[in-house]
């Protein structure tokens, strides 16, 4: 077999993942051989975990968070709307025969997963004109039969905030057996704490988050975060484990990464909340920066509102960047999406409008 290395983290300007914090990385290789999904065999590996939803559960404004580290977003997210459909189904007066979903068009992929295994429909609404969830449409979606209304907290291409308190307020006026709320903040959620944004379980009610350690939180992969505000929600999701210890598992996965978790709780040690605030406050003003250099150029930008940002550029200097080496992706629409992770420094982004230069003459 060919020796792989990894990529350098040089070039990548499109990835939501990031070079992890060194402590991170050295605490994950201390547990890669633990089991959180075995609590009675893996002790130590479990407190960490309890220790990790803890802190998840403060940078979202929960101090009692129920939740788990997941192997990701999409399976937060899938969890989200399982709980919900669960719960619809044993606590309302009328079951709904058909659940539904409904979210705003700029909801993550991880959603459609979600509606085709879990038999919900999902109903995406447009957003308005800049790129938030449209709350009349929202509000012209929601029937009796809608489990859940989810609202994003920075989105995946636009890094965009959803009005998460008027998503709430939407779910809650259709009353008696009112849709939950899910809040998808797994990118922003490392950022948003240090933001004027009304996002988090402090600023609404809302039920259950996603909130991912393994990408702003310099964690390890795989390392997601699942909370919810009550316990009903993880008894929605446990089913019976005969052949271990503990009695209940509400996780999708089984055996899971304890790599994932003592990687997330040792960076959250490191980093909560100082470090992450510095880094924010570095990551968009370079985002900032690169708006400017490439609205200068005459490029039409779509403002970062958090360290990301869109850009129209035409295919051909797109690829010509591609050929140099950069690790750039397109939005739906076709533009340049840059996502300035912790590992990308003015430095690498002034090399990059050096080229941006060179390769559009
Ligand atoms: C990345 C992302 C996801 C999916 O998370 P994975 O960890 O890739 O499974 C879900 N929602 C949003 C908003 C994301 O940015």
């Amino acid at each position: 077999m060919q020796r792989a290395v990894p990529q350098e983290f040089d070039r990548v300007l499109s990835s939501m993942c990031t070079d992890p914090h060194p402590a991170a990385r050295e605490a994950a290789v201390r547990f890669l051989a633990t089991n959180p999904g075995d609590p009675a065999t893996y002790q130590s590996i479990s407190e960490l975990e309890a220790e990790v939803v803890a802190a998840l559960g403060e940078l979202a404004g929960l101090p009692d968070a129920r939740g788990y580290v997941a192997s990701g977003g999409t399976e937060a997210n899938i969890q989200a709307v399982r709980a919900a459909r669960n719960r619809a189904r044993d606590e309302w007066v009328t079951a709904p025969e058909t659940p539904n979903v409904v979210a705003p068009e700029s909801v993550h992929f991880s959603f459609q997963k979600a509606a085709d295994v879990l038999g919900v429909e999902l109903r995406t609404v447009p957003v308005d004109g800049d790129y938030r969830a449209d709350l009349s449409a929202v509000r012209a979606s929601v029937d009796s039969e809608t489990v859940l209304v989810v609202g994003v907290a920075g989105t995946t291409e636009y890094g965009r905030v959803d009005p998460i308190p008027e998503l709430a307020a939407v779910a809650h006026d259709a009353g008696g057996d009112r849709p939950f709320l899910h809040v998808d903040a797994a990118w922003g959620g490392f950022a948003l704490p240090f933001t004027d944004h009304r996002w988090s379980f402090a600023h609404a009610d809302v039920d259950t988050m996603t909130v991912d350690p393994h990408k702003m939180g310099q964690a390890v992969v795989p390392a997601g975060g699942f909370l919810a505000r009550d316990s009903a929600t993880l008894d929605a999701l446990a089913v019976d484990t005969p052949y271990l210890e503990s009695t209940s598992q509400a996780t999708l996965t089984g055996t899971r990464s304890g790599a994932g978790v003592a990687g997330a709780a040792a960076a959250l040690d490191s980093l909560w909340p100082d470090g992450y605030r510095e880094q924010f406050e570095e990551s968009m003003a370079d985002a900032e920066w690169l708006a400017d250099a490439l609205a200068d150029r005459g490029f039409t930008v779509v403002d970062p509102e958090l360290p990301l940002l869109a850009c129209e550029i035409p295919d051909s200097l797109f690829e010509a960047l591609r050929d140099a080496g950069w690790r750039i992706s397109r939005t739906a629409a076709g533009e340049l999406r840059v996502v300035c992770m912790p590992h990308v420094t003015r430095e690498m982004l002034r090399r990059f409008v050096d080229d941006v230069d060179s390769l559009s003459k």
